[in-house]
């Protein structure tokens, strides 16, 4: 692979300021198969270094002026900016997704680095209204203290800037273990970020055993707070395990995104929106919309609208000019999709386009279509993580509710009305953390990302998102 900036590309894991580990596990390009760079196999041990290190600078990094750790969070914004290409070009080969697609995830990812910059100045304390005359009531905000990061694979990018941004902001120290499929990317943003004029140990970045790594940032009393972004399993997990040291946590997990188009939805703009919930990344994002439930009235020109925009989606290679659909991440994935499609055509679903793995081999799949799908098919119940539109039929807005909300899960959902008072209505009874009416690209750095019930706890984004890593600390001052 050839990058204009041949350093961005390591092969060795970033601790306490020194490059270490002998790299040993190849990463592969999904679209190719071709070996694209190589990183260390580090366990218990490499972490427990990297959260010593970790908390050996959180002291000076903490006791820095807002203003000050601001200062190099806007030149990592800077240096992400200026090699944006190169960045781009290194996510496409790990991960696979369009370069368009890789372009705007490093613009997207890019924009909470700078956010985070400018918001580090803003973490204020309170005074609040004395219950007793000699005394006064302040509430000041600090640091948590050491975070651990696990972050997936579907956004290398920002599913770390998103996490590690505020946490640098608020004065935390970071040891991030990005995933195995993609961490190329994560150990370009930490070249980045040495660059920037982060202190050792400010920020780590280690790959390896993912249960040895996970094992050990959960255990160790040092680490005082866990972000994870991932499946719902793992997310278990983790919370169970960081339950004996009370950790903080946050955790954005799985979804089963409804994406509801009533009879009265402007049908343009529905079609376009559920292309870019359902198609983006090859429908491997958690805010995907996994589950598309249409009214009676507009269901059949609905469904044969969709099928056309989908025919035009081109599959291929990301870095070839005009692909829109990349490979699926790995076997895995593809096999489920696969499984997904012939339960619910063995159920009596209907394929209008796709259905099946693409010509091209791999693990790409053609993007697909699917009508008359119901809630007994495994579609309706997991979330699928690939390219395939199924769609359901319902005749009210109560029932389209009541199948929304029919899940554990709860993290995006999507609705089309032109109706004023039912774009209220229907945003109240979704229980969702994030709702997109008449729109089906939500993610923003400006607004808190995050899902209620099994999707998580905690939001990504926004003045929130800074909160997430800072603890409330009352003094009462007494004897005025
Ligand atoms: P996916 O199925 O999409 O890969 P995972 O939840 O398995 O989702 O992976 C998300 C992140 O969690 C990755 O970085 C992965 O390596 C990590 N992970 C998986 N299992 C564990 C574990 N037992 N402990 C800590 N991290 C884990």
């Amino acid at each position: 692979m050839q990058l204009k900036t041949p350093i961005l590309i390591k092969d060795q894991c970033l601790i306490g300021g020194a490059w270490t580990g002998t790299p040993v596990d190849d990463i592969t390009n999904p679209a190719t198969g071709a070996v694209v760079g190589r990183v260390p196999d580090l366990g218990a041990h490499e972490t427990r270094v990297a959260i010593e290190a970790a908390d050996r600078a959180f002291r000076a990094w903490s006791g820095l002026l807002a203003g000050e750790r601001a200062k190099v969070l806007r030149r990592w914004y800077e240096l992400q900016q200026q090699h944006a290409e190169d960045l781009a070009r290194l996510m496409t080969a790990e991960q696979g997704k369009p370069l368009a697609e890789a372009r705007a995830e490093i613009d997207y990812g890019s924009s909470f680095t700078e956010f985070y910059a400018e918001e580090a100045r803003r973490v204020l304390g309170e005074i609040i209204p004395t219950p007793k005359h000699s005394g006064r009531v302040l509430v000041m905000k600090q640091p948590v203290g050491v975070v651990g990061a696990i972050t997936p694979w579907n956004f290398p990018f920002a599913m770390i800037t998103r996490k590690i941004s505020p946490a640098l902001a608020a004065g935390c120290t970071v040891v991030v273990k990005p995933a195995p499929e993609t961490p190329l990317t994560a150990l370009a943003l930490a070249e980045l970020a040495c660059q920037a004029g982060f202190p050792p140990g400010v920020l780590n970045v280690i790959t390896g055993n993912a249960e040895a790594i996970g094992g050990e940032l959960t255990s160790n009393r040092l680490v005082r707070m866990i972000t994870f972004t991932g499946s719902t399993e793992v997310g278990k997990l983790l919370m169970r395990q960081s339950a004996d040291t009370v950790k903080k946590l946050s955790l954005e997990l799985g979804g089963n995104a409804p994406f509801i188009v009533f009879d009265d939805a402007g049908l343009d703009a529905a079609v376009a929106g559920a292309i870019a919930s359902k198609f983006r990344n090859s429908g491997q994002t958690c805010v995907s919309a996994n589950r598309i439930l249409v009214q009676s009235g507009i269901y059949d020109r609905f469904a044969e609208r969709l099928t056309e925009a989908v025919s035009d989606l081109r599959v291929g290679d990301g870095t070839e000019q005009g692909v829109t659909q990349g490979p699926l991440i790995n076997e895995a994935g593809l096999d489920k999709v696969e499984l997904h499609v012939r339960d619910a055509v063995a159920k009596g679903a209907k394929v209008l386009t796709g259905g099946v793995r693409h010509e091209l081999g791999r693990t790409f799949f053609t993007p697909t279509v699917l009508t008359d799908v119901t809630p007994d098919m495994r579609i309706a119940n997991e979330e699928t993580f690939g390219p395939v539109a199924a769609l359901f039929r319902f005749r009210d807005e109560e029932e389209a509710v009541a199948l929304a909300n029919d899940t554990p899960f709860g993290l995006a959902a999507y609705f089309f009305t032109e109706n004023i008072s039912r774009a209220w209505r229907v945003a109240e009874a979704l229980e969702y953390g994030m709702i997109g009416v008449n729109e089906g690209m939500i993610s923003s750095a400006l607004a808190p990302f995050g899902g209620v019930k099994e999707s998580g706890q905690g939001r990504e984004g926004s003045h929130h998102g800074i909160e997430e890593f800072l603890e409330l600390k009352y003094v009462m001052m007494g004897g005025l």
